[in-house]
């Protein structure tokens, strides 16, 4: 009871209307992008995952962030024909491995989340889109940090001495965009399937089991909606990574507000709103196909037509967490990926050839054995 009393002492809402310049105002409209500084004492502050507030490093002030409404989709001619820029944010590029960054100039010291290096340069380049979501971070550092080490230590074939000291380094949040999109969907289909049977004949006096295929025409109408299809929006972290950190809770996304990317990298999207519309469109026509089939019993797909209608489609364009951090290891960088809301990994160790050689030289082995085995039984 007593520690809840102090939080609210230290919570300190900030208000939209104050005269005292020492509460200022932390809100969209009106934030100084480049000064993130604490009201009560200059110093500098950062979205903290663990009580999902704005924290002051040096007088340990915390202050909410207002509005947390859900954000709402949007209709995607919006997306498709958009010009709009997110004027607040300015994009940063590593000059030494090429990943671009939406951050606010005083972090510009930070390491590269992705190379390590200390080489990140203000671009001409506009930010893009302002995002209208964002799922925040959950998990801090710390916590990631022994998410990666426990990760490391069970690796099967990293080399013994790697596992012994593993250190995870450089460990930054970065925002990732993605576009999630709502649609729902009419088909009409025709198409010819396939149903394998057995019959017997009679082979030089002897009973044959033959495979035939019985073939039937298929025609209908199908209909799908579809919610919260997730598309990366940006190709800076492989998908393949980003896949296998997923799932992201969109639907726990948040009203973007620019103090949920003080602390942290945001990366701006390199592949247009109509190219990952496209890229959804696939994922729902293949989806399409699938709840179509399932209707019938069939082994043999001849052919289907599928024409579908998309109706009431809509976007969201939301921001979600992913801690970046390396391992060092002989001089060389690995780095790994750490979903910044529930905490799943995917990324690189390095690998030890001894254990990688003496696993083949088993499995060749086996072999060797079951073909002896093979001839001579
Ligand atoms: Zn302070
Ligand atoms: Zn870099």
């Amino acid at each position: 009871m007593a520690d809840d009393l102090n939080k609210q002492e230290n919570n300190q809402k900030i208000e939209s209307t104050s005269q005292n310049t020492s509460t200022k105002i932390y809100s969209d409209d009106n934030i100084d992008v480049t000064t993130y500084k604490c009201p009560n004492c200059g110093g500098e502050t950062f979205f903290d995952p663990k009580v999902q507030k704005i924290h002051c490093l040096y007088c340990g002030s915390m202050f909410e962030i207002e509005n947390k409404t859900i954000a709402t989709e949007r209709n995607l001619t919006e997306l498709l024909e958009s010009g709009n820029v997110w004027t607040e944010a300015e994009v940063y590029q590593c000059k030494t491995c090429g990943a671009k960054e939406i951050l606010n100039s005083q972090e510009v010291s930070i390491k590269c989340p992705f190379c390590g290096t200390n080489n990140i340069i203000k671009t001409e380049e506009l930010p893009g889109l302002k995002p209208q979501g964002i799922t925040p971070f959950k998990l801090d550092k710390n916590q990631t940090s022994q998410i990666a080490t426990k990760w490391a230590k069970k690796k099967l074939y990293a080399p013994r001495d790697f596992k012994k000291s593993v250190k995870p380094e450089n460990i930054q949040g970065v925002y990732n965009p993605v576009f999630t999109f709502d649609a729902q969907t009419d088909s009409t289909y025709n198409g010819t399937l396939g149903k394998n049977y057995t019959t017997y004949r009679y082979i030089n006096g002897k009973r044959v089991a033959c495979t035939e295929t019985r073939y039937f025409n298929i025609s209908g109408l199908q209909t799908v909606t579809f919610d919260d299809i997730l598309i990366q929006a940006s190709s800076t972290i492989p998908t393949k990574i980003v896949n296998k950190i997923e799932p992201f809770p969109t639907k726990k996304a948040v009203e973007y507000k620019t103090e949920y990317l003080r602390g942290y990298f945001a990366n701006t999207y390199n592949k247009s709103g109509q190219e990952c519309w496209n890229e959804c469109k696939t994922i729902m026509n293949s989806t399409i196909e699938r709840q179509i089939l399932k209707r019938y019993d069939y082994d043999i797909k001849l052919s289907l037509n599928i024409q579908t209608s998309f109706m009431n489609e809509q976007y969201k364009y939301i921001l979600v967490p992913i801690y970046v951090g390396h391992y060092n290891y002989k001089n060389k960088l690995y780095n790994f990926y750490v979903n910044g809301y529930n905490g799943k990994i995917g990324g690189k160790t390095p690998v030890s050839k001894i254990k990688i050689s003496i696993t083949i030289l088993i499995g060749l082995l086996i072999l060797v054995g079951f073909l002896l085995l093979m001839t001579y039984a």
